[in-house]
C-alpha cells in the first residue's frame, strides 16, 4: 500500500471519521488522528476565526503534478478557510492568529505540521496534517494527552451579561416557586413579601444572591414553624 508524504498509508472511506459540526462534510482518519485534528479546528474555530470552508479526505490525490500522495489522501490532513488562505500567500493571518496557532500547535505535543510554515515555493496557510515522522503511538499519545488536559471551556468562560441575566432569572424562577408551593401559601406574609421583592429586582446577581441567602434563611425559620 502506498503512503503519502508524511509516510502515513493511503485509506478508504470506510477508515474515516466524520467531524460532523464542520462544513463540507469534514472526515479524516478515524481515532487519535481525527481526535488530534478535530481539537485543532474546534481551538481554531474558538481562537483564531470561524470555520465557514473546509478540505479534508480527497482519496488519491497528490501534490501538485506530482506523482507523491497529499497527506489529504491518507486522511490525515485539514485544510480549514482556503478561499481565506490560498495556497501559495502568505501573511493571510494577523500575528494574533499566528501567536495562537502556534499554541494550538503546540497543545498537540509536536504531532502536527502547519502548512503555512512549508518552505517555499509553496506555503499554505489553510492546511494542517500529522507532521512527517510522527508514529500512531505519538499521534495516540497527544490524543490522550488533550482528552486529560482540556478543560471543560464551561468552567473557565467568564459570565457575560446575557449568562448574569439568564441566573437571576433562573433564581428568581426557583426561589418564587419554593414561595408557592402550598405550605408557604397560607399566613407566611414575610415569605410573600419577599417573593414580591425578588421578582421586582432589576439588581445585579450578587443582590439576588443576597436575597437568595435571605429567603433561604427565612424560609428555614418558615419550615421549622410549620414543623414545631
Ligand atoms: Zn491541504
Amino acid at each position: 500500500m502506498a503512503n503519502s508524504e508524511n509516510g502515513w498509508p493511503l485509506v478508504v472511506e470506510a477508515q474515516l471519521e466524520p467531524l460532523a459540526w464542520l462544513p463540507n462534510n469534514a472526515r479524516l482518519l478515524a481515532g487519535p488522528v481525527a481526535q488530534v485534528l478535530g481539537y485543532v479546528a474546534r481551538q481554531f474555530a474558538a481562537r483564531v476565526e470561524p470555520i465557514t470552508s473546509t478540505s479534508s479526505f480527497r482519496p488519491k490525490a497528490t501534490i501538485g503534478s506530482g506523482s507523491t500522495y497529499s497527506n489529504h489522501a491518507s486522511g490525515t490532513a485539514l485544510d480549514m478557510n482556503g478561499g481565506r488562505h490560498p495556497q501559495g500567500s502568505k501573511d493571510t493571518f494577523t500575528d494574533p492568529q499566528v501567536g495562537a496557532i502556534r499554541q494550538i500547535l503546540a497543545e498537540c505535543s509536536g504531532v502536527l505540521r502547519w502548512g503555512g510554515d512549508y518552505a517555499m515555493p509553496i506555503t499554505d496557510e489553510m492546511h494542517f496534517e500529522i507532521r512527517p515522522g510522527a508514529t500512531a503511538a505519538q499521534v495516540a499519545a497527544a490524543a490522550a494527552a488533550l482528552t486529560t488536559n482540556t478543560p471543560n471551556p464551561e468552567e473557565d468562560m467568564p459570565l457575560n451579561d446575557a449568562d448574569k441575566s439568564w441566573m437571576t432569572g433562573e433564581v428568581h424562577r426557583v426561589v418564587l416557586e419554593i414561595l408557592r408551593a402550598p405550605e408557604f401559601q397560607l399566613n407566611d406574609i414575610p415569605a410573600r413579601v419577599l417573593a414580591a421583592k425578588v421578582s421586582d429586582d432589576t439588581g445585579t446577581l450578587a443582590q439576588t444572591v443576597r436575597d437568595a441567602r435571605q429567603i433561604a434563611r427565612r424560609t428555614e425559620i418558615a419550615v421549622q414553624n410549620l414543623s414545631s
